[in-house]
């Protein structure tokens, strides 16, 4: 383990840097026309995948970034140039990540690739969970994948809703019902292929920010998959469910499973995305606040302005610290026995809508229009208290894990 320190290393420096450069000469000056436009910044994601940002082996490289911090300074970064386009870089991530914890080698090695396409042929890809009755309450899930022994495939059949990139993805990861019995334990993930028949878009969603990312139902019509595209295999799911019922029938409702640890690990990177918009707003307020004059003198000159500027600064430099003590508890494989990670979302993503409306009083009537950032900046924001968890979910996680007691 590295000693104690609160400074970056050099090599994290230079990404950081190098991030930031990307984040200020390509990605800011496109975001007020892609967030018009409501539409996938393709050439964007072209230009991050010519440097290389928009690839696995960046992620790869910054995820396993000894101290945990990669994936926090680099989410940081890119939402600081915008968050939609920003989420339509890291998009992909998602997907990758569901194959990356669930599956085989192999399934790894050949749908990753497709996933991100090249330089040339970027593609994207999308995480399929939530549905029109089961957001928050996974269990509600109603999507069916049933297994063809004969002809060795799995057919899936249900409505995915809210999914990034759902419908324009090379490359759909859909979670389905395997063993209705089992609540969410009975579910499994599915890659469906490039072109498979049945698998559509649906309803794009017009939405109130990161409208430079795209968000739509993916409809699932006696969709038809090989064997192979279950997500660590049969053999292995089967296992699985197998120690669910096992479980089930002796009546121990044991809810702190993998995925529970896997989601307070993932989270912190939400709450990074969330600091980045924070931060992007909170400097154009300073700034704002020390040119403009009103009464003789710059509007900073009044406590009124100077104070919540420096609740703003103070609010963002604790979310980061709750970030960044939740990515070096991931790393190192720490026990979350307070949800550190469900913490750091929570109070990351609260202080991004706060922050951002205080920037556009702060901005008085220039705030307010889309002439200046902040008013996209605060539109964006909103979803962070939404995704990965609502604020109430991610309330309930933490009240549960400090009492042991299942608080509804
Ligand atoms: C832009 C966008 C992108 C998204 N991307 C994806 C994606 O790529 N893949 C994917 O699978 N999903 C995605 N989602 C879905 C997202 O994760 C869900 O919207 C979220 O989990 C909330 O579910 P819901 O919208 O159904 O709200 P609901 O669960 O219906 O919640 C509505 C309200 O009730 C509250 N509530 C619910 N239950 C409780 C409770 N027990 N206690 C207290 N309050 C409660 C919630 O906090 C919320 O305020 C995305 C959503 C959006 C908006």
């Amino acid at each position: 383990m590295a000693e104690f320190t609160m400074e970056l290393n050099d090599e994290q420096k230079e990404v950081r840097d190098w991030l930031h450069g990307f984040a200020a000469d390509v990605i800011r000056p496109a975001a007020a026309e892609w967030d018009e436009r409501e539409e996938t910044p393709w050439p964007v994601i072209q230009e991050a995948a010519k440097v290389g940002i928009y690839s696995l082996d960046f992620y790869a490289q910054q995820y396993f970034d000894a101290s945990g911090l990669g994936i926090p300074v680099a989410m940081e970064e890119l939402f600081w140039g915008d968050a939609g386009i920003a989420l339509s870089i890291v998009g992909t991530g998602l997907a990758a990540v569901g194959v990356l914890a669930n599956g085989t080698e192999e399934q790894i090695g050949t749908w990753i690739p497709q996933m991100y396409g090249d330089a040339n042929d970027v593609k994207v890809a999308a995480f399929c969970s939530s549905e029109p009755d089961a957001g928050s309450d996974v269990s509600s899930m109603r999507t069916r994948a049933v297994y063809d022994e004969a002809k060795d495939e799995w057919v899936l059949n249900g409505t995915k809703t809210w999914a990034t990139n759902g419908g324009i993805a090379n490359v759909h990861v859909v979670v389905a019902v395997v063993d209705p019995d089992l609540g969410s334990k009975g579910h499994a993930s599915f890659i469906i292929p490039p072109g498979t028949p049945g698998c559509s878009q649906g309803q794009k969603f017009k939405k109130h920010g990161i409208r430079a990312s795209h968000t739509a139902e993916v409809i699932l019509d006696d969709v038809r998959v090989p064997g192979s595209c279950l997500l660590g295999g049969k053999e292995k799911l089967d296992e699985r469910l197998a120690r669910a019922r096992e479980k089930a029938r002796k009546g121990g409702e044991r809810v702190k499973n993998a995925a529970m640890a896997t989601f307070e690990a993932s989270r912190p990177a939400v709450g990074a995305m969330a600091v980045g918009t924070a931060r992007a707003a909170y400097e154009v307020a300073l700034e704002y606040a020390t040119t403009r004059e009103q009464f003789g003198r710059p509007i900073i000159a009044n406590q009124g302005v100077a104070f919540q500027l420096a609740d703003m600064r103070t609010q963002i430099d604790a979310a980061r610290l709750l970030v960044w003590r939740a990515s070096w508890m991931a790393i190192n494989g720490k026990p979350f026995t307070a949800a550190e990670g469900s913490m750091s979302k929570l109070f990351a993503s609260e202080t991004a809508k706060k922050v951002t409306a205080q920037a556009i009083q702060i901005l008085g009537g220039n705030g307010y229009t889309r002439e200046y950032p902040v008013e996209r900046m605060h539109r964006d924001a909103a979803i962070y208290t939404i995704f990965e968890g609502t604020s109430e979910i991610q309330r309930l996680v933490i009240a549960r894990t400090l009492s042991g007691m299942p608080i509804r």
